[in-house]
């Protein structure tokens, strides 16, 4: 049983499924979509239709021999080796993979959770098209959107929100540590730099959040530890995750995430795996929460579960760094992989066609190219479409 549908737990099941001697599988999964996150922000800007990024789980399961129950698991009972969903459900399974990846963590500031939106869902893609375009419609002066949080989300964000608001707000992008994108690779931060610089996103470094209201930010200045107050119509939290909850008695680290061995096995509990941004692996302590990592996890855990299912050794993970790409605003991009560095239209077409080759399944990816080279036919790459 795998329960989670993202990166980590979708890709396990479909490369299981392509493996002959695989056991059953279920997938539990709530969400009726898979949604290929690194294009977010192009579906925030419509340079990508619906369907290229957000498959129907129906459509990628079909023919793989994959069940899917749609639902959220609630607790896990290790003991019974049983799993409880929502409705009230139980299933039985002998091998359980846990992939739910992460949700915003509010840190407990008061304010988070009640008034600020999160960039992480197609739903969440529809309330910031809503603001944006009422923000373009009414045009008034002081009209200020913030963003919380300067690592890739926030940056990616801002700069898309950027462009698309066309000088009717002001994006603000609050970052309490020195400098935007701490851990990213020097060009990839330099040209972000650069990207917000031109699109007049007002970068404020050093700089807390201590409470948001329905229209209001309350900032605190690290280097003075002065207060200070920003009028908002809306602020997207980006600053941090925590892992999705499940109940039951599980390991967790301090963020809530499945504390695993080296082959992605649960702490005492080897018939239990996790992978993905929900996983924590001692031996690699400084590993990315990224679609690369779970990407990369999906295949060792696809063959860790055989392998166990057939009493051979398992194998440890061990994380390649192949780069790092940001989207930078509509049609720009930054990327730093294998000894090559690239940004602007050239950058984002080879992010787009590097993403392509890492969507599920094998018929979605030659579609997309179909697409996208009629598209190119028509009109020059990048511009928008439905
Ligand atoms: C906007 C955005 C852009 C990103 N861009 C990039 C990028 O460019 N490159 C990159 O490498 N990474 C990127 N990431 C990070 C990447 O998407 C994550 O690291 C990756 O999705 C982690 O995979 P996962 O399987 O752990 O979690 P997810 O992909 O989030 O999947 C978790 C799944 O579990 C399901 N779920 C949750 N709780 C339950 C439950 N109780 N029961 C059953 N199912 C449940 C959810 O519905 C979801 O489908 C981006 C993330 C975001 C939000």
């Amino acid at each position: 049983m795998i329960v989670g549908g993202g990166f980590g737990g979708l890709y396990t099941a479909l490369e299981l499924a392509s493996k002959p001697g695989h056991p059953p599988l279920l997938l539990v999964e709530p969400q009726d979509r898979f949604v290929f996150l690194p294009f977010l922000y192009e579906r925030l800007s419509s340079e990508m239709p619906l369907w290229q990024m957000a498959p129907p789980y129906v459509e990628l399961l079909a023919g793989h021999g994959i069940g899917w129950v749609q639902d959220r698991a609630s607790s896990v009972d290790p003991e019974r080796r049983q799993v409880k969903l929502s409705s009230g459900q139980t299933l039985n399974y002998s091998a359980l993979v846990l992939a739910c990846g992460t949700r915003a963590d509010s840190f407990g500031i008061t304010g988070v959770k009640e008034h600020c939106l999160t960039f992480q869902s197609l739903k969440d893609v529809e309330r910031l098209r809503q603001i944006v375009h009422s923000l373009r419609q009414r045009r008034q002066s002081l009209q200020r959107l913030a963003v919380v949080g300067a690592g890739p989300s926030g940056v990616e964000l801002a700069c898309k929100l950027a462009d698309l608001l066309k000088g009717a707000a002001t994006v603000e992008l609050i970052e309490r540590g020195e400098r935007c994108l701490p851990h990213a690779k020097a060009f990839n931060r330099a040209q972000a730099e650069l990207a917000l610089q031109s699109r007049d996103v007002r970068l404020r470094c050093n700089c807390s959040v201590e409470a948001v209201t329905a229209k209001q930010l309350q900032l605190k200045l690290e280097e003075t530890q002065q207060s200070d107050t920003l009028a908002v119509e809306a602020v997207i939290w980006t600053a941090g995750q925590r892992a999705n909850p499940l109940g039951g008695p599980l390991p967790l680290d301090d963020r809530g995430r499945l504390r695993c061995n080296a082959q992605l096995q649960l702490e005492g509990l080897p018939e239990i795996f996790a992978l993905g941004d929900g996983a924590a692996i001692p031996h690699e302590p400084s590993l990315p929460a990224t679609a690369q990592v779970a990407f990369q996890q999906a295949p060792l855990l696809a063959d860790n579960l055989l392998a166990r299912q057939q009493e051979l050794p398992l194998k440890p993970f061990s994380w390649n760094d192949l780069g790092e790409m940001l989207s930078l605003g509509v049609g720009d991009a930054t990327l730093t992989a294998m000894g090559v560095t690239l940004a602007g239209p050239a950058a984002q077409q080879m992010r787009r066609w590097v993403y392509l080759t890492r969507l599920p399944g094998r018929r979605l990816p030659l579609q997309v190219a179909a697409g996208w080279l009629s598209e190119w036919k028509l009109a020059p790459m990048g511009s928008p479409s439905r």
